[in-house]
């Protein structure tokens, strides 16, 4: 499944859509500190942003930022008009209570999806804003016709940013879910039974050529830095049982930041009243 083609063609549809608008959407990034790796993500976020005719603004503050600053910035933001989109780069330095910044992000705006409310959407089968990696791998999954339907659907990881919300939506597609997690007892038998298999978990190599089933899907989320380069949780080898199966890089990564600027529109359209929020 090729990530980077259907990313191309997301990115070039939100940019028709934003050229479509009264104003440019506008998305306000925050950085705390001097994460490298933070760094990049936010450069490439602006740089697709401005490729979509959607206004990057860059807020940054020291590393040793208090959670007031931090709470007050994002006050800021949420209080401009101009600003239809908050995100709040992770993690955090240590000291700032992320989940009390996370709550300060205005719903609407919070198209990371990670605020209570949008979570709590979600849950019910009623999505409003919902992480970008779970939608980038939904928005893969259809590219491809992948029934869903019915479907055994087997996710490894349970975090907040891709196993929980994923397992939701494939539930809420009709899919028959499982969500493993590092105490499951079975993982192989379960990875095995699975007509779609979705793997998040940072441990490169997880999941063997073994452990898939013939004609399976499988998405590969994992992104790990290997002396032989970066890798994915599951082994290169099992694109030769699975049906379909992501490429790391390739896959789902580039789907991110695609997903990201179509979430940005969006909450664009929330806040003019095109689309319905349910707290407006
Ligand atoms: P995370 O917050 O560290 O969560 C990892 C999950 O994997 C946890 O639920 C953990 O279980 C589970 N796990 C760890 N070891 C396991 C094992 N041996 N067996 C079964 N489950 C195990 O990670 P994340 O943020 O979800 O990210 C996961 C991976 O996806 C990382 O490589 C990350 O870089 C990548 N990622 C990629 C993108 C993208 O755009 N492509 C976006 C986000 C993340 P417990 O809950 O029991 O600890």
């Amino acid at each position: 499944m090729d990530g980077r083609a259907l990313a191309e063609r997301i990115r070039a549809e939100v940019a028709n859509e934003v050229s479509g608008l009264d104003r440019a959407p506008g998305l306000a990034t925050v950085l705390v500190g001097d994460d490298a790796a933070s760094d990049i993500y936010i450069r490439n976020k602006h740089k697709a942003a401005r490729e979509a005719g959607i206004d990057a603004l860059d807020h940054r503050l020291p590393q040793d930022a208090s959670e007031e600053d931090v709470l007050g910035l994002v006050q800021e933001l949420n209080d401009k008009d101009e600003i239809d989109a908050v995100l709040v780069q992770l993690p955090l330095p240590k000291g700032i209570d992320e989940n009390k910044v996370i709550r300060a992000v205005e719903p609407v705006k919070d198209v990371d999806g990670f605020h209570p409310f949008n979570a709590g959407q979600l849950y019910l089968g009623e999505p409003t804003h919902v992480p970008a990696t779970p939608l980038g791998i939904l928005a893969l999954l259809d590219e491809y016709d992948v029934d869903l339907d019915g479907a055994s659907a087997v996710v490894i990881g349970r975090s907040q940013i891709v196993g929980k919300p994923v397992a939701h939506l494939l539930l809420q597609r009709n899919a028959t879910v499982t969500l493993c997690h590092s105490r499951t007892r079975d993982l192989a038998d379960r990875a095995r039974g699975a007509d779609v298999l979705v793997v998040a978990t940072g441990r490169a190599g997880l999941v063997g050529a073994e452990d898939v089933k013939e004609g399976a899907t499988v998405v590969d989320v994992g992104i790990n830095r290997t002396e032989t380069g970066i890798v994915g949780d599951v082994d290169a080898a099992a694109a030769e049982r699975a049906g379909l199966v992501t490429p790391v890089p390739g896959g789902v990564g580039p789907m991110t930041i695609a997903m990201l600027l179509s979430s940005t529109v969006r909450a664009a359209r929330y806040r003019r009243g095109e689309l319905a929020y349910p707290l407006e």
